[in-house]
């Protein structure tokens, strides 16, 4: 299923989908925010960190939060540093759609870099991962080498 199709599923069910994830969609987590694979990969590899509260920016986080946020960007990075030399974090911050977001639970990206100049334009064609690729994809993710 394309990403677009399945972001008006998800807007017309109104539940937020980052607020309680199923366990066997977390890699790591911790009290206060768990490390996820994208759904809706701009790249093969393309991590989130979410805060477990429901929350549109960043300042209504308080600090355990954020320290718990901050964590877990640690630990994605260690797991994507096993195999890709370098990556970027993307975090929009701000009004929905002003920051271009496509959930209104703040997130951070997580991105695999290969080069330099890497760009992530997902286009019209992200795709969306069934329940069953998500867990394949936490398994191997969870024990990359
Ligand atoms: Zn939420």
């Amino acid at each position: 299923m394309f990403y677009k199709n399945a972001l008006r599923k998800i807007r017309k069910k109104g539940e937020c989908p980052f607020c309680i994830p199923p366990k066997n969609f977390i890699i790591f987590e911790n009290p206060k925010a768990y490390l996820t694979p994208s759904r809706a990969p701009y790249v093969k590899d393309h991590l989130l960190v979410i805060p477990k509260v429901h929350a549109l920016v960043l300042d209504k986080l308080n600090s355990k939060e954020k320290e718990s946020i901050l964590n877990l960007i640690v630990k994605g990075i260690d797991l994507l540093k096993k195999k890709y030399p370098a990556v970027a974090i993307e975090y929009k911050e701000g009004d929905l759609d002003k920051s271009g977001k496509t959930i209104p639970h703040l997130h951070f990206h997580l991105l695999p870099k290969m080069r330099r100049n890497e760009s992530f334009n997902p286009g019209s064609k992200r795709r969306f991962l069934s329940e069953k690729e998500l867990i394949k994809e936490v398994k191997r993710i969870k024990f990359m080498d």
